[in-house]
């Protein structure tokens, strides 16, 4: 793959990602899968890679940005894609390791296990927004099972891309480990290739066409989509508590996070306050928007075309806009963080998933009625609660179902890595991170040992009357 000049779209890089997939099916079908030691060394070239260019990455993260806060690669990206392959060095042994399972007294005397068999070739397919941490993730996962990787990174983050296909081609065999640069173009002819798995960061849309792709093959999918992540705001919590975890989880990163809240759910008598609150809190976060380098773009002009259009939909309305920006933000491609109260229901920014610094307030009467809110709608991929009632936090987590669910904080829960994580519903298929990322790319093969004799056999055919008393037995309950 000629990985010096650029993007490469057409028919030799398509090309090329078919010589690699076939070098890596055959080589997968041929070898045994590899030892505790080998998947450790995968994993320490993995480490090597990230930690010895951890600067370079996060510059090139930021340039394709315009601005992308370094301290926020290096904490949101560069450490959780360190922390999962030191977890999965760790672990890999326990994980590894064979299940015993207990076998019927009627299938007795025999011995029964599962095997955790790598599938083979894992493609992953990643997006824009955490260029690094969702490429790397699932391939730590990917390779703790013993697998091969082909990777596919977004368009819209060019100069990240090309430097991982560089690192990747570095340090590993394309027959283990490759990156495949390119556009839509690339990305469809990529998710058409008949891997054992494949893994898909994006949006609902696009994962839509990628599970069809990948049905043709009857490749398994793993889809890590989008939505409307809804934090709800109970009336014994404190404003200013909330607040500061739901700007801390918004703002990050300008709100192009997967799992930032995309709406707040607040009572009624409190709902005003608490957009006052959150715009003081963006404020003492950041003191300025343009010039700052903590203060990340939006990816593109499109993307900001579609928020200040959702913006200014919800002014035309009759929304109240609260908005902490200084003149050059625009220049810098960033939005400030925007609070909305009262946005209309059929608008751009109630209907579609936010994926920049845009925050609606919902107010609601009961707890009830954010409950029934959140149930009507698309099941999210995460929701937020702030309660310290245990009752009413029971009642939330009882009522709702999201892909995970951190309480009285924001984003933690797939930091976690101790946690599955994945959506459910629109939101996704499957999880992964942690034992559940070893397990999504492993078969479990059940095995079945027959002891020192097999009493089904003995019993027939033919079948005689004592094969008819042990059938009688068995049925009779
Ligand atoms: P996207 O769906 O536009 O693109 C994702 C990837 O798919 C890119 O690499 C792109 O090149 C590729 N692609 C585009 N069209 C394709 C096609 N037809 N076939 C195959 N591949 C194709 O998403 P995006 O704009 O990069 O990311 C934003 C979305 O991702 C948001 O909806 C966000 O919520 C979601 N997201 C989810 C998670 C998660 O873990 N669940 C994490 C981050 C982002």
């Amino acid at each position: 793959m000629n990985y010096q000049s650029g993007t490469i779209i057409g028919a030799s890089a398509l090309a090329d990602a078919r010589r690699v997939f076939d070098r890596q099916h055959d080589l997968s079908r041929r070898e045994s899968p590899p030892s505790l030691e080998l998947r450790r060394d995968r994993l320490a070239q993995l480490r090597a890679l990230i930690s010895g260019h951890a600067e370079e990455l996060a510059q090139a993260v930021s340039d394709d940005f315009g601005v992308r806060s370094r301290t926020e690669t290096q904490l949101m990206e560069i450490a959780p894609s360190l922390g999962a392959v030191d977890l999965a060095m760790k672990q890999l042994p326990r994980w590894m390791a064979p299940e015993r399972r207990r076998v019927a007294p009627n299938l007795q005397p025999a011995k029964a296990w599962v095997r955790w068999e790598p599938l083979g070739v894992i493609g992953i397919i990643s997006p824009w927004n955490y260029p690094l941490q969702l490429a790397i993730s699932p391939m730590v996962d990917a390779f703790a099972a013993g697998n091969r990787v082909m990777l596919k990174p977004s368009e819209l983050t060019p100069r990240f891309a090309e430097l991982l296909a560089r690192l990747v081609a570095e340090r590993f065999d394309e027959g283990e480990a490759a990156v495949v640069t390119g556009g839509v173009e690339v990305g469809e002819a990529f998710a058409g290739l008949p891997f054992d798995h494949l893994l898909f960061t994006g949006s609902t849309a696009v994962g839509r066409r990628v599970y069809q792709a990948a049905a043709a093959n009857l490749t398994p999918v793993t889809l890590e989509l989008g939505g409307k992540s809804p934090a709800i705001v109970c009336p014994d919590y404190s404003l200013a508590k909330a607040a500061r975890s739901i700007a801390w989880g918004k703002w990050v990163n300008a709100g192009q996070t997967c799992i930032a809240p995309d709406f707040v759910l607040a009572p009624a008598d409190r709902a005003d306050a608490l957009a006052e609150e959150l715009i003081a809190q963006a404020k003492r976060s950041y003191p300025a928007i343009a010039g700052n380098p903590d203060y990340s773009s939006v990816i593109s002009e499109r993307h900001r075309r579609r928020l200040q259009g959702g913006i200014d939909e919800a002014r035309r309305s009759g929304a109240r806009i609260l908005r902490h920006e200084d003149a050059g933000a625009e220049a810098e491609g960033k939005i400030g963080p925007t609070v909305v109260l009262h946005a209309p229901a059929d608008g751009v920014l109630m209907r579609e998933e936010i994926f920049g610094p845009v925050l609606p307030i919902v107010s609601y009467r009961t707890l009830d009625e954010a409950i029934a809110y959140v149930g009507e709608r698309d099941r999210p991929l995460a929701l937020y609660c702030f309660t310290n009632d245990r009752a009413a936090e029971e009642r939330v987590l009882g009522r709702t179902l999201s892909g995970g669910v951190t309480l009285n904080g924001t984003l933690l829960h797939v930091a976690d890595e101790s946690l599955p994580f994945g959506g459910v519903g629109p939101s996704g298929i499957g999880a992964y991170h942690g034992r559940e990322g070893f397990r999504r790319f492993s078969h479990a093969r059940g095995v079945h040992k027959v002891g020192f004799v097999n009493a089904l056999e003995l019993l027939g055919p033919p079948w005689g009357r004592a094969a008819a008393a042990v059938g009688k037995m068995l049925v009779k309950g």
